[in-house]
């Protein structure tokens, strides 16, 4: 059974290179009928950040991409979090200290640091490991009893990975293929703290390979890990997963990788959520698919014109074969352009229940907004809204009559004989018995025909009274909306 994971450390808010990483790895579950897991790794209690780890759960459920197991929803697998399976992890680095795989080291910070100078004095890097370490110095590993005098003394120590040396490892990554690493070129990595914690590199192994994980689908940054996790597997004699490293997500002008200042510096959001004051996808009105869809195509390409996409068309697509390699730049504007997309598929009553409570907002009385049909309102206008959010300066005159009107507009439109002609209009419009649209485009097109008048002598100032500006949809569906009445009532107003 395919089993994968998304392994956040809830060390602050889950960013949208976060969200993506858990978008494919889903996807990546789903198309192959297996199982997505949310592990919390948490094992850096220094960088815990209160509310992160419910942070990162709610953001999926609103992305819909809940999972299958997690520390809310366990399987047979748990726990889920780190932190709880801290018992688990020390007999696996004493097995590898058994095995002469990972050892004690004792350095204190002087230690190290005269370690480094002595390495740069020979115009050599800095890599902290064993077989460097004794062709430099002559300070052989410890041996078992001198470590265990050591122990017993009590001086605070670390457990590192003992890297081998001479070897060229051939790495394989799904998306990138085959990769050959020199063995000489690594640092033994601390696998456990003297806290008794283990570090990362340590527990996501164990983890991974006790909770059957097939495929490990994360972001770039973990690249430079591979070699040292594949040596893990290959020091614990177990079957190490399939790797895939996804593209870093570039910056909107393409230069760099996409920070999460970034949203900040350009008005967009880089957080699915709020996050203290910076806006998420949610808050800005961004509906939860389209954050799913534009995220699916950073860095993941149909080998289709097709853009837009469902969860379910997602699911069927996906293939890490379509990952590409390179960064994949993000673009706030297009996102907009997801969201006008989806705003248009989406039916009018479903609108209208986020609309409501806007309108509500605004000051509108619940009787004022049931007097009017708002799914129709909605249907005219939705084209020009990119966000629930935009109606309101797109339809305040249904409900509000206009208290002034659009000065330039009334300059070129509202001339002296306007006052005059309106009244006309009155009169034609108080004959019109049934005021649906069509017949009040009828009646005027007739008074404006049987006047020998031009339209643009009746119809600009009759939007300028009834709108106050010259925008909105068709003027006579706004008439027929409005009311007889109320049409009327405006031109008065307008007039006078
Ligand atoms: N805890 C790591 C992170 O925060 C997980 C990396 C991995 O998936 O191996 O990204």
């Amino acid at each position: 059974e395919t089993r994968v994971r998304f392994a956040p450390s809830p060390t602050g808010p889950l960013h949208i290179g976060g969200l993506r990483t858990a978008l494919f790895n889903y996807l990546y579950a789903k198309k192959n009928n297996g199982k997505f897991i949310l592990r919390i790794e948490d094992t850096d209690q220094n960088r815990y950040v209160e509310g992160a780890e419910n942070y990162i759960e709610e953001a999926l459920k609103w992305c819909g991409l809940e999972p299958d197991e997690s520390t809310s929803n366990p399987g047979k697998f748990g726990p889920y979090r780190q932190s709880e399976r801290k018992h688990l992890y020390k007999k696996y680095v004493f097995n590898l200290i058994e095995k002469d795989k990972a050892y004690y080291a004792f350095d204190t910070p002087e230690s190290l640091d005269n370690y480094r100078k002595a390495h740069e004095a020979k115009g050599k890097t800095f890599i902290y490991n064993w077989h460097n370490r004794e062709k430099l110095d002559n300070s052989l590993l410890l041996t078992p009893e001198e470590t265990q005098n050591k122990i017993n003394s009590g001086a605070p120590y670390v457990i590192r990975f003992k890297s081998p040396e001479n070897r060229e490892l051939v790495l394989r990554d799904e998306i990138r293929g085959t990769i050959k690493i020199d063995t000489n070129i690594l640092d033994d990595k601390i696998l456990f703290k003297s806290d008794g914690m283990p570090t990362y590199h340590l527990a996501n192994i164990v983890d991974d390979h006790l909770m059957e994980i097939t495929h490990v689908i994360r972001g770039e940054e973990w690249l430079p890990s591979l070699a040292l996790h594949y040596l893990l597997y290959e020091a614990f004699e177990w079957t190490a997963p399939k790797f895939a490293h996804l593209p870093l997500i570039m910056k909107p002008t393409g230069k760099g990788k996409l920070s999460k200042r970034d949203g900040d510096k350009g008005g967009f959001p880089v957080f699915p959520l709020s996050w203290n004051d910076s806006k998420g996808y949610r808050e800005e009105g961004y509906f939860p698919e389209v954050v799913i869809n534009f995220l699916a195509l950073l860095g993941w390409n149909p080998g289709t014109e097709q853009e837009l996409f469902t969860k379910k068309e997602l699911i069927e697509a996906f293939s890490l074969e379509r990952v590409n390699k390179s960064g994949a730049r993000f673009d706030p504007e297009k996102n907009k352009w997801y969201n006008h997309q989806y705003l248009q598929l989406k039916a009018p009553e479903e609108l209208k229940v986020n609309l409501i409570p806007i309108l509500k907002e605004k000051g509108l009385s619940e009787e004022l907004i049931n007097s009017l049909p708002l799914e129709r309102i909605i249907s005219q206008n939705k084209e020009r809204a990119n966000f629930i959010g935009d109606f309101w300066e797109l339809i305040d005159y249904y409900f509000i009559a206009p208290t002034e009107y659009d000065a330039k507009a009334s300059n070129k439109q509202w001339k002296e004989n306007t006052p005059k002609l309106m009244e006309e209009v009155i009169t034609v419009i108080e004959t019109i018995s049934e005021f649906e649209s069509e017949r009040i485009e009828a009646s005027i097109k007739q008074y404006i025909s049987q006047n020998e008048l031009g339209f643009g002598q009746i119809m600009p100032p009759l939007r300028l009274a009834i709108v106050g500006a010259m925008k909105g949809p068709h003027l006579f569906d706004i008439m027929e909306i409005i009311g007889k009445e109320e049409t009327i009532h405006r031109i008065k107003q307008a007039i006078h």
